[in-house]
Formats: structure tokens, sequence, C-alpha cells
């Protein structure tokens, strides 16, 4: 009984995880954003969804080769998972972008976790052959305050706004999601 435990847990890890960062993977997220703002919104806690992109991410690949991206890549996952705390959640949410979720907090506690993630990524310095690479990331963030006409999708548009701004505002740096752009 206890080893099919064991073996149901590992299989569900295997299944909610991406294979080269451990963190969650973009279906397991889809469903867990649904759940947590369903409880926001029942606990009446505001949360924030943050999506964060490797800025120029091809240039890495192109300049040092795919092996090197993908230790970027993890490098990174590493970096956000240590600056986080064990109740936020992150995933990887495509090649290069990963979503986290902040639960209870508000915009400008968001802006200052977001604020020391972009700070340790910039410091990163993965090696490459007898080189090292260093990037940068943008982060859109958008709140979540329990709105009952807003769904999943709609939040994740919101942060896919603001991240979109961020890059187009010179990379490297946040934005928030507001109704009239500030
Ligand atoms: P931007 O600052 O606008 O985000 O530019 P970018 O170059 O990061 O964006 P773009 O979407 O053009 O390129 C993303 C690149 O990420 C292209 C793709 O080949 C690479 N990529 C995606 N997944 C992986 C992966 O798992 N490993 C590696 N090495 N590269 C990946
Ligand atoms: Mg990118
Ligand atoms: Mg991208």
């Amino acid at each position: 009984m206890q080893d099919q435990r064991r073996e149901i847990d590992r299989l569900s890890q295997r299944i909610n995880r991406d294979g080269m960062t451990q963190l969650l993977n973009h279906t397991f997220f889809q469903d867990l954003l649904t759940q947590e703002m369903a409880r926001s919104r029942g606990a009446q806690k505001p949360m924030v969804l943050i999506l964060a992109d490797i800025d120029h991410f091809k240039a890495v690949n192109d300049t040092h080769g795919h092996p090197t991206g993908d230790r970027v890549i993890q490098a990174v996952a590493d970096c956000l998972r240590s600056n986080l705390r064990e109740n936020d959640h992150i995933a990887r949410y495509g090649g290069e972008e990963f979503a986290i979720v902040l639960l209870d907090t508000l915009v400008p506690r968001a802006r200052d976790v977001v604020e020391r993630l972009r700070r340790a990524v910039a410091a990163l310095a993965c090696p490459a052959g007898t080189r090292s690479v260093g990037i940068t990331m943008s982060f859109g963030l958008a709140i979540y305050r329990g709105e009952a006409e807003l769904g999943p999708l709609a939040l994740l548009e919101r942060a896919d706004n603001a991240l979109y701004r961020a890059k187009s505002d010179g990379r490297n740096c946040a934005r928030a999601y507001t109704v009239t752009p500030d």
C-alpha cells in the first residue's frame, strides 16, 4: 500500500513537472491558476500573476549553442525558485518563459519580489566553455482581486500585455497591467 502511494507520488511528480527544470509544467499550471483564483476569490485575498521571459534568448542560442541555452534556462529556473517562498507557485510556462503566482499579495509587494528576481537573474553568470553568459529578464504583473468576470485566460492575457510593455520599454524591467497604461 505504501509502495503504491510512493509510486503514485513519483508518477504525479513526473506528470506535473517540466523535465528540464523540475518546475511545474504548463498544463499543471493552468489548472492550478484556475484553482488559486477560485480560492483567492472565496477568501477575499488578492493574488498576483507574473509572466517572466528571458531577454534576447535567441542570441544566447545563436552565439553559444543550444546546450548552453538549456543550461541558462536551468540556472534561471534555480535562481527564481531560490528567490521565492515555498508557497509561491512557479512554472516553466514555455521555452524561456516562466509563470509565477504570489498568493495573498498586492502589487507593491509583488513589485519588490520581482525587483529581487530581476536583480538576481541579471547577476547570474552561466558557464559557457571558457566564457560565461549573462542574461536579463522582463516581467509582466497582473493582479487578481476576485473579479467574477475575470477568468484565468483573461488574467494571463493581462500579464502578457504587461510583459509586452516591459519588452517594448527596453527589457530588463517589470511592468504591471493597468486599464490605462501608466
Ligand atoms: P525577447 O527579448 O523579445 O524575448 O527575445 P527572444 O530572443 O528571447 O525571443 P524569441 O521568442 O525570438 O526567442 C526565444 C528563443 O528561445 C527561441 C527558441 O529557440 C529558444 N528556446 C525555447 N525553448 C528552448 C529550450 O528549451 N532550450 C533552448 N536552448 N532554447 C530554447
Ligand atoms: Mg525571450
Ligand atoms: Mg519568449
